[in-house]
């Protein structure tokens, strides 16, 4: 029985609670982008720590303004200034620039452009309003309060945040360490002359390498094993002992997979799925002592499919990230026919773009063999069809799922 689509992702996704969390180690805020956050973070201080001044302009009293529209300027306040001793007499303004601390007897700060000045003083041309202008403390961030939950992924806004609370460290999950290796006698490594006829370049192993890096996973790099059962065993008992989670390509089809399989069956519990899926139908998972196992089929583009919608989701779960819903989907007319066959679940590639009516559609990339690596060049996004559907014609409705951040 073919395995779906989302029983495979819940059965890997299942598999997170019965490992061991990852520990965390401190970095630096620099060192701290993309990764996941081991502990929730507690503001030590307000943001902003004082009630200060949005604009340049004048620092007023409601009730002096009352009394006349003309006010004589007693001073002035600047960025950084000390105001703890500022003597400021009633019936006055005060002139005070953008950042600076705002007086706790002041309403409201009246920006420059809505003032004239002259020899008398300063008269306010419009009506005040208590709070005008006035940037108050802790408006941003509230001491004491948690402003990053604990499994956050850190991104650029979310650093500069903890920037302005002056955290110059925090507790992050250690780099969950992925161990990867190539099966197959066909291999050689890019960048060294093919070995031979029927000879292919390993370009899963780079990809990997790539993806896991983009992920920020330390990896542990095996190599090429040759088709052969003992090589096989032993670099995967290597490749557990040694990292969290072990990522291989190639060998778990039915042709050549015997190896493979065999040696993964004593080693540890695996499953070895026939998934309702294109590309990517073979694909084992399970358990080699402590770490698990993600078997790729060897089609590259079976293999980037498969490692984009499973291995990523498990890979941010058991990096300790809270929340890994990453897809954005939604549906778009198709301006072109796509081929589809009854039965399984297509990631097709497709191109999202705005048409001359500056409408939304997508288009395919074209052929969409998993061997047709060019298929994902020009994609941005997946062309999701159901396991049900046919072909599908021009100006169909057709689910998208836009490539997060991992494609590019
Ligand atoms: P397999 O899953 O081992 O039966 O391989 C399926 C197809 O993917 C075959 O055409 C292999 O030559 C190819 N393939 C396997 N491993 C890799 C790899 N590491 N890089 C590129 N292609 C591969
Ligand atoms: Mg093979």
């Amino acid at each position: 029985m073919l395995l779906t689509f989302q029983q495979a992702k819940q059965q890997i996704l299942q598999s997170v609670s019965t490992i061991k969390s990852l520990t965390s180690e401190k970095v630096g805020l620099f060192d701290a982008l993309d990764r996941i956050t081991a502990e929730n973070v507690v503001s030590p201080i307000n943001v902003p720590g004082f009630d200060n001044s949005a604009m340049d302009g004048y620092a007023v009293r409601l009730a002096d303004l009352k009394q006349s529209t003309l006010l004589p300027q007693a001073g002035a306040i600047f960025a950084g200034d000390d105001i703890s001793n500022l003597h400021w007499p009633k019936g006055t303004c005060l002139r005070i620039m953008t950042g600076a601390p705002v007086p706790n007897d002041a309403d409201a700060v009246v920006m420059q452009e809505q003032t004239e000045k002259s020899d008398l003083g300063i008269t306010f041309l419009r009506e005040v309003k208590a709070g005008d202008n006035i940037r108050r403390m802790g408006e941003d961030v509230k001491q004491d309060a948690i402003t990053v939950n604990k499994g956050t992924k850190l991104t650029i806004p979310t650093l500069s945040t903890l920037a302005t609370l002056g955290i110059g460290e925090l507790a992050v999950f250690r780099k969950l360490k992925v161990a990867i290796l190539s099966t197959g006698n066909e291999l050689t490594p890019i960048g060294e002359p093919l070995s031979g006829n029927g000879a292919i370049y390993d370009s899963n192993r780079f990809t990997l390498k790539l993806l896991l890096s983009k992920l920020n996973c330390e990896v542990v790099d095996l190599g090429i094993i040759a088709d052969d059962p003992i090589q096989i065993k032993q670099a995967l008992m290597t490749a557990s002992s040694q990292a969290d989670l072990v990522v291989t390509s190639g060998g778990v089809s039915v042709g050549d997979a015997d190896y493979t399989k065999a040696a993964l069956e004593e080693l540890g519990t695996i499953n070895f799925w026939k998934m309702a899926i294109k590309p990517g139908k073979p694909f084992a998972f399970g358990k080699i002592g402590n770490a698990l196992f993600c078997g790729l089929p060897g089609n590259p583009v079976s293999a980037l499919v498969t490692f984009y919608q499973l291995v990523q989701p498990l890979i941010l779960a058991l990096s300790g990230l809270e929340d890994s819903s990453m897809e954005l989907s939604f549906k778009v007319k198709t301006a072109t026919n796509l081929k589809k066959s009854v039965g399984r679940l297509d990631f097709q590639r497709g191109v999202l773009q705005i048409n001359a009516q500056g409408e939304l559609e997508v288009s395919t990339t074209g052929q969409q063999g998993s061997h047709i690596t060019q298929s994902f060049n020009q994609a941005n996004c997946f062309i999701v069809l159901e396991q049900e559907r046919g072909n599908v014609a021009k100006g169909e409705l057709v689910t998208v799922e836009l490539f997060n951040a991992l494609l590019k």
